[in-house]
């Protein structure tokens, strides 16, 4: 078999020994072995050689005038990490062979030797040096890229200590101090939304994954507001192979740009919105003076066309109205307004004024009354929430179904439910019906005109009360919007 399995593989070697016979020896039998192999008589001009030339194996003599094989390992150690030293030595030295492996020698064989034994030393030496080699290439590779990322890294061990982290990370956190290897995340950042997500990583069980990802308060990146610097973190864990947390990895984006760009798109949205509403209000109103014959008799079919495009600009009044909201509400200034609102009253009124929208379609409507505590909101802004979820329950149910809605006390929270025999929601498409413009196709419900607004306006309005709404439903048999809010 050969020595190195990889013939375009050639290692260097270098030689220490006083013995010219050893030498001489070694270099021969390695040679033809592939290997690319130096000399030197003592442990100076060894010593000498390690400087000018990286070598991959070398063997050295324990014991030889002047400088001995002892020194020559600790320098090799200080220098060249990934450099496999050998031991060669005489029976009568084992002692000393064992303290050289202590001193980080990999190996060593004994005086005399034959080919076949130096033959099986360095080709274990030939694999490990390939090993570490690969390791400290990996490591490069790993740090090259790392630092090229444009997005933050930071690695930290499970006592919160940093192994790795890349210039990116340092320039969004503003840190321009010492390096940072091996110190504690504190001398990097007090953020607490920062240290939390890290803290709950590594707090995780033996083989539990979780991705933890949070908005880190903008912070000024220069003097003026508009410099601020928005910043979005991911951590998750690392383990080893038994599910041993052994820490955290947390990459940070810089996401000012997309909000910047988003509030371009509210003001922009809201802008427009407004201008558009008052001339379409104005053509409604002079078409209701054409239908209502104001401007002289109308034919069957001009009254027709005028109906039909009449609706139509109710539609896009509707879109209109509900675009300046929910821009309204992304922008804060909806739900500020907050007093202590009996939400039963709230519900009790909607549901008798929605009657009548629920008896042409044969629907049964009911609000089941309960005793609920008052609480802490904006009356006409959770009106919305419910006007919109009690209609879509209406609009998504065929004749003749039933629309129930419930309030309860649970815990802290006061539960609402709006729960209809309608459409349902295929389970797939739940989980983006609470975006903008997003409507879902099918058979049954493309005929219905909406405008993808009114569940992200709930959602909004809902959250800006530091609640939730969530959805259960079922294609065929019905659909649950429940919404909880905090009772203080
Ligand atoms: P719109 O009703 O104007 O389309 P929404 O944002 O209120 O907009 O709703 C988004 C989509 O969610 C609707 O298009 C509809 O497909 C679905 N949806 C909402 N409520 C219900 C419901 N109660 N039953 C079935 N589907 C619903």
């Amino acid at each position: 078999m050969a020595l190195i399995e990889d013939q375009t593989y050639q290692p260097k070697i270098l030689v220490i020994d006083d013995e010219k016979r050893i030498r001489q020896g070694c270099s021969k039998i390695l040679t033809k072995e592939n290997c690319l192999v130096d000399t030197a008589e003592n442990g100076e001009t060894g010593l000498k050689m390690i400087a000018e030339k990286y070598y991959d194996i070398i063997l050295t003599d324990l014991m030889m005038p002047g400088i001995g094989g002892m020194e020559v390992i600790a320098k090799v150690r200080e220098q060249h990490l990934d450099t496999v030293v050998i031991v060669i030595t005489g029976f009568a030295t084992l002692e000393h062979s064992i303290e050289a492996m202590k001193k980080g020698a990999f190996d060593f064989i004994p005086k005399p030797f034959t080919p076949d034994q130096l033959r099986v030393v360095v080709s274990k030496a030939v694999k490990m040096t390939r090993t570490l080699q690969d390791i400290a290439t990996e490591k490069t590779r790993l740090k090259t890229l790392v630092n090229y990322l444009t997005g933050g890294v930071l690695v930290t061990d499970k006592s919160k200590n940093i192994i790795l982290y890349n210039p990116a990370l340092l320039r969004m956190l503003g840190y321009e101090g010492e390096t940072l290897d091996d110190q504690p995340l504190s001398a990097l950042t007090t953020d607490e939304t920062l240290t939390g997500i890290i803290d709950g990583i590594l707090g995780l069980n033996p083989g539990e994954f979780k991705v933890l990802s949070a908005e880190i308060e903008p912070h000024e990146k220069g003097e003026r507001q508009s410099d601020q610097l928005y910043l979005r973190a991911q951590a998750v864990p690392f383990q080893n192979r038994s599910g041993e947390i052994l820490g955290s990895v947390t990459i940070i984006d810089d996401i000012t740009h997309l909000k910047k760009l988003d509030e371009m798109k509210s003001a922009f949205v809201s802008m427009v919105s407004h201008e558009i509403r008052s001339p379409l209000s104005t053509i409604l109103s002079q078409i209701k003076i054409l239908m209502d014959g104001l401007a002289g008799e109308l034919g069957a079919k001009q009254a027709d066309i005028l109906g039909k495009i009449s609706l139509k600009v109710a539609g896009l009044v509707a879109l209109s109205n509900e675009l300046l909201d929910l821009s309204r509400i992304e922008a804060g200034l909806i739900v500020q307004d907050k007093q202590q609102v009996q939400l039963m009253d709230i519900l009790e009124s909607l549901v008798g004024f929605m009657q009548t929208r629920a008896k042409e379609k044969n629907i049964s409507l009911s609000l089941k009354r309960a005793n609920l505590p008052l609480i802490k909101a904006d009356g006409k802004s959770l009106e919305e929430v419910f006007s919109n979820l009690i209609t879509n329950a209406i609009i998504y149910t065929p004749e003749g179904g039933k629309v129930s809605v419930t309030g309860k006390v649970k815990g802290d929270f006061v539960d609402i439910a709006v729960s209809d025999s309608g459409y349902g929601i295929a389970s797939d498409e739940i989980p983006q019906i609470f975006e903008r413009f997003y409507r879902v196709k099918t058979q049954k419900t493309r005929y219905i005109i909406g405008t993808g607004l009114g569940l992200p306006i709930v959602r909004s309005i809902v959250e800006a009360h530091n609640g939730t709404v969530k959805v259960e439903s079922k294609e065929g048999v019905g659909s649950t919007f429940s919404v909880r809010l905090p009772i203080s």
